[in-house]
C-alpha cells in the first residue's frame, strides 16, 4: 500500500457507548475474541451476520497493519435453553431429541457451520476454541473465585454480581432490576446472579459433566469465554465482539467474572473488564422481528444458496448496512445485493481483460489513486464505514481515465478488507450444489468437461445437445456468469 500518514482506527466501545481510538494492549498485535455459535442446531443467516462483522474487524485490523490474533469459540456445553439460568443444557436437549450423542452433534453442527463460514469467505481464526477442551481451567478458575464471589446452592455455584463494582454497566442495567430475570432458581440472592458450575441433578446422569469441587455438573457458559479468552488471549485483551444480545447478560457477566479473576475494581478502568473494547453487531431482521432459532423456521445460508443466490451476495448485503444498525432482511434486498456483486464482478473481469493486454507500469500510484485509498481507508477507520466503502470501491473500478494497473491494485487491496474477492478464485469459493439435487456433483462435471471440449473445438451443436442434457437433469448452465458459476440447479 502507500506510505500516507496512518490514520487512527476509530471502533465503537459499547462499554463506553462511544467512538474510541484502537490502541493495542500489545504493540503492532490485535487480540480478538468473538463468541462462537452453540453447535445444537444450524446457524442462521442472522447469526452469521455476527462473524461477517468480526471478520470484517478482523480484516480491517489486518489493513491497519496489525498482526491479528483472532479466537473464536465453539459452545458445546453449557448453553441453557435461555441466556439466564432457566431450561435445560441446548446440547443435551438436541442430542436427546435427535437420539444423538451430544458429541456427534457438536461436531456435526460445528463442521456445518465452518463451511457457511467459508461461503462468506469468512477467515478462519487462529485457533478454534472448544468449550469441552478447557473445562479443567474452568474449574481453575471458578476455584481462585469462589471464596469472594460466589454462593453453594443444591443446583450450583453462583456469582454474586453485588460483588463486583459496576455489574450491568454494560447493558446499562442495574443489578436486581429483574426485568425478564424472574427467580428461576430457588435461593438466589439477586435475580442477576448466574451460575458458573450447573451440577448435575441427584439420581441424574448427564452426557458431558465432569467432577468439580462443587460436585458433578458442567461449567456455565459466560465461565467458558472469560476462561478461554484469558487462556488463549491474555487479560486484558483487544477487543471482545459478540451479537447485540450479548451486550444485555452474557457479556456482563463474563465481565463480572472478569473483574472477579483479576481482582479489579470500577469499570471506569479500560481494562478491568477484561477487554479493552466491547464490540457488537445489531440484528438481521424480518418482517416479523429478530431472527431467532427458538421460532422453529429460520433461514439458513444452504437455502440462499438453493435459490440460486451467491453466498457473497449475502455478504455484501451485510456490508451495505454499517454493522451497528438493524438490517431488515429480504429476498427484494439480497437480489440488489446480488446484482451489485455481479456488477462488480463484472467491472473487475474487464479490467482484468484490459490488464492482459498492455504491459504492466511501475510507476507511482497517482495523485487521484492516492486520494480514493485514504478515503478508503477513512471510510474504514470510521468504525468500519463499510457502506462508504463499497462506494469508494465503485468510483475506483469507474475512474477509467486512470492507470489501470493502480486501479486494479487498489480495487484488489479495498476486496481484501471486505472479504468480496473481485477478482479470486471467486468461482473456487461457493461450488454448492442444492441439497435436493437428482443429478451428482460427479456427472455435472463430467458432461461439463466435455461440453467445454466441444466448445473449443467451436462443435455448438454438441455443446447445445450437451446443454440440453443437463437442463434435462435440472441443471441450468451459466455461461459467462460474473461469479462463474459454472452451473446451478434450477429449481
Ligand atoms: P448463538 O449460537 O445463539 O450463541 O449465536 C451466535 C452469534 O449470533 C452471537 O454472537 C449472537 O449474538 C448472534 N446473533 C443471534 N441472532 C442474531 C441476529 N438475528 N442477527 C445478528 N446476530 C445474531
Ligand atoms: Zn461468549
Amino acid at each position: 500500500m502507500t506510505d500516507a500518514p496512518a490514520l487512527p482506527l476509530k471502533l465503537f466501545n459499547s462499554l463506553t457507548r462511544s467512538l474510541e481510538e484502537f490502541v493495542p494492549v500489545h504493540p503492532g498485535e490485535a487480540r480478538v475474541y468473538s463468541c462462537g455459535p452453540t453447535v445444537y442446531n444450524f446457524q442462521h443467516i442472522g447469526n452469521m451476520r455476527a462473524y461477517v462483522f468480526a471478520d470484517t474487524l478482523g480484516r480491517t485490523l489486518t489493513f491497519k497493519g496489525y498482526a491479528l490474533r483472532h479466537i473464536i469459540n465453539i459452545t458445546d456445553v453449557g448453553h441453557l435453553t435461555s441466556d439466564s439460568d432457566a431450561g435445560d443444557d441446548k446440547m443435551e436437549k438436541a442430542a436427546a431429541s435427535q437420539g444423538k450423542t451430544a458429541w456427534d452433534i457438536a461436531a456435526f453442527y460445528t463442521a456445518e457451520f465452518k463451511r457457511d463460514l467459508s461461503w462468506l469467505n469468512v477467515r478462519d481464526p487462529v485457533k478454534w476454541t472448544v468449550a469441552t477442551d478447557y473445562v479443567p481451567r474452568m474449574i481453575d478458575f471458578a476455584k481462585s473465585i469462589a471464596d469472594r464471589h460466589c454462593y453453594e446452592l443444591d443446583s450450583g455455584l453462583y456469582f454474586d454480581v453485588s460483588t463486583v463494582a459496576d455489574y450491568g454497566r454494560l447493558a446499562r442495567a442495574v443489578t436486581d432490576d429483574g426485568e425478564g430475570r424472574i427467580e428461576e432458581v430457588e435461593g438466589k440472592r439477586h435475580a442477576a446472579d448466574f451460575a458458573i458450575w450447573r451440577k448435575t441433578p441427584a439420581g441424574e446422569t448427564r452426557q458431558m459433566e465432569w467432577d468439580s469441587p462443587w460436585g458433578r455438573g458442567a461449567p456455565g457458559w459466560h465461565l467458558e469465554c472469560s476462561v478461554m479468552g484469558e487462556a488463549e488471549l491474555g487479560m486484558p485483551f483487544d477487543i471482545h465482539t459478540g451479537g447485540i444480545d450479548h451486550r444485555e447478560i452474557h457479556h456482563p457477566n463474563e465481565i463480572a467474572q472478569n473483574q472477579a479473576y483479576r481482582g479489579c475494581g470500577s469499570l471506569d478502568c479500560a481494562d478491568h473488564s477484561g477487554a479493552r473494547m466491547w464490540m457488537h453487531n445489531n440484528f438481521l431482521i424480518d418482517r416479523g422481528g429478530k431472527m431467532s432459532k427458538s421460532t422453529g423456521e429460520f433461514l439458513r445460508l444452504q437455502l440462499l444458496v438453493d435459490r440460486g443466490y451467491h453466498p457473497l451476495a449475502y455478504r455484501l448485503m451485510c456490508l451495505q448496512a454499517h454493522y451497528r444498525s438493524e438490517l431488515e432482511f429480504s429476498w427484494e434486498g439480497l437480489g440488489a445485493a446480488f446484482t451489485r456483486l455481479k456488477r462488480l464482478r463484472y467491472a473487475a473481469a474487464a479490467l482484468e481483460c484490459e490488464i492482459e493486454r498492455g504491459r504492466r507500469e511501475t510507476v507511482p500510484d497517482c495523485p487521484e489513486i492516492l486520494a480514493l485509498r485514504r478515503e478508503f481507508d477513512e471510510a474504514m477507520s470510521n468504525d468500519l464505514n463499510t457502506p462508504q466503502a463499497l462506494t469508494i470501491v465503485e468510483r475506483t473500478f469507474a475512474a477509467k481515465h486512470l492507470s489501470k494497473w493502480q486501479r486494479a491494485d487498489a480495487v484488489s487491496d479495498f476486496g481484501d478488507v471486505l472479504g468480496l474477492k473481485f477478482f479470486y478464485d471467486v468461482a473456487a469459493l461457493p461450488r454448492v450444489r442444492p441439497k435436493a439435487a437428482t443429478i451428482t456433483e460427479a456427472e455435472i462435471k463430467a458432461i461439463l468437461t466435455r461440453r467445454k471440449e466441444a466448445r473449443a473445438a467451436k462443435d455448438f451443436a454438441t455443446s447445445d445437445a450437451l446443454r440440453d442434457e443437463l437442463a434435462a437433469g435440472g441443471v441450468e448452465v451459466m455461461d459467462g456468469d460474473p461469479l462463474g458459476w459454472d452451473w446451478r440447479l434450477d429449481n
